[in-house]
């Protein structure tokens, strides 16, 4: 039977372990059984010594262990093999599969495997590996998707920054079968391209497609205009829905190329036009003319010291689009830092909607799509939320 090394937890610090909290950060430890590596399974036990459940560790990481089991249930191939499978029965139960061919197959701590995210294109997989605990068991894993996707290929982007703090290098590169250097998708009957090797993430923002779909069924009529719009996900959603024209804007370059690519591969290439740059500076100086406008920038609160500039942010943005939208204009603001909260969010565009001086109402308010679901025990995970706004 294997001997697995133990983790005393300081007076207390069980709690949240009891209440299946996945993350266990180094203060909440007292002591631990000596030659305990790093990436290893362990048993979590509170001060006294009673076993909570097993782990794994990584006393580099603030989080020091990432819990996978919370009872005697040991981790081995049968126990991921069920929580991929559970994943993927909710992408089916949720009407995921049934929506699109982009969707994130495994969510992280949202199905109970922290540091590990697959995302589905077209039947092909790209996969990052977040942690050192979740490294150890590359190979087991790889097998279990296999085994349970069966997909077509495997690509893995460990790319993420995240990775430097786990101690662990970045990697780019096929795992298995052969990934198409660019592969299309459909999502909600509209195609896009994907590319898996050099696009953002792992190729698409996928997180973003129930607020697409919002955009198509309100855009008929609509002068667009879409900040931040990476490979014009909205721009498309927009026109397809009826939009008079859309506007995409963003500050990299082959993503705007490729907006105008998945214009024209849903033949909606006529109203839709392309421009690279700052959006903050593109909205300082131009008139608005658009009565919708979508602002979803990437996350400006990379962690809880950067909340405050990250509202400045979000500030900036949100004031000039309401102050300057017509009258009768639909706005659609997004964030997706994890560090700050719907509350807080709100009380942003709260700010800049007092700052511009306009009647502004919420019409909805949104996040992340059922693949991307939140364990009730971990809500940190929860990150993009979104206000549609109403201005007058
Ligand atoms: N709305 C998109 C996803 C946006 S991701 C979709 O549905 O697919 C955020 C985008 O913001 C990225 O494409 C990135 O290139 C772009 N970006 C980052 N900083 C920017 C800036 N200052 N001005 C314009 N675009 C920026």
């Amino acid at each position: 039977m294997t001997q697995y090394k133990r983790i005393f937890l300081r007076p207390g610090k069980e709690k949240p372990v009891a209440q299946r909290h996945p993350w266990i950060f180094s203060g909440a430890i007292d002591r631990l059984d000596d030659g305990t590596d790093d990436g290893t399974i362990v048993s979590v036990r509170d001060n006294s010594g009673t076993h909570l459940g097993y782990g794994y560790f990584n006393g580099r990481s603030q989080i020091a262990v990432r819990m996978l089991s919370f009872d005697e249930r040991t981790v081995d191939s049968a126990l991921i093999r069920e929580r991929l499978l559970s994943a993927l029965e909710r992408r089916k139960c949720s009407g995921v599969t049934a929506q699109t061919t982009a969707f994130r197959a495994v969510f992280s701590e949202g199905d109970f495997l922290p540091g590990l995210v697959a995302d589905s294109y077209d039947g092909h997989l790209v996969i990052q590996i977040l942690t050192l605990g979740i490294e150890r068991m590359r190979n087991t894993i790889i097998d279990l998707l296999q085994e349970v996707f069966a997909p077509h290929s495997i690509y893995e982007r460990s790319d993420h920054a995240g990775r430097s703090i786990e101690g662990l290098p970045e990697r780019n590169g096929t795992i298995s079968g052969a990934t198409p250097e660019e592969i299309i998708i459909v999502e909600n009957g509209l195609r896009f391209i994907v590319d898996v090797r050099h696009g953002q993430k792992t190729g698409f923002f996928i997180d973003q497609r129930d607020n697409r779909a919002l955009i198509a069924g309100i855009s008929r009529g609509r002068s667009v205009l879409n900040l931040f719009s990476y490979t014009g996900g909205f721009s498309v959603a927009a026109l397809a829905g009826g939009a008079i024209e859309a506007v995409s804007v963003d500050v990299s370059e082959p993503a705007v190329r490729m907006a105008e690519r998945n214009a024209e591969l849903n033949a909606l290439t006529g109203r839709s036009r392309g421009v690279t740059a700052d959006a903050f500076e593109y909205l300082r100086g131009v008139d608005i003319s658009s009565d919708l406008i979508i602002i979803d920038p990437p996350a400006f609160a990379k962690n809880r010291q950067s909340v405050a500039a990250a509202c400045r942010g979000y500030k900036e943005l949100n004031l000039q689009a309401i102050r300057k939208c017509r009258p009768g204009a639909l706005v659609l603001t997004c964030s997706c830092s994890r560090f700050l909260g719907m509350d807080l969010f709100q009380k942003v565009v709260f700010g800049a909607a007092a700052d511009a001086g306009r009647a502004v109402s919420i019409l909805h308010t949104g996040h992340h799509p059922p693949d991307h679901p939140v364990s009730i025990y971990c809500p940190e995970t929860a990150y993009l939320k979104s206000l549609l706004l109403s201005v007058d």
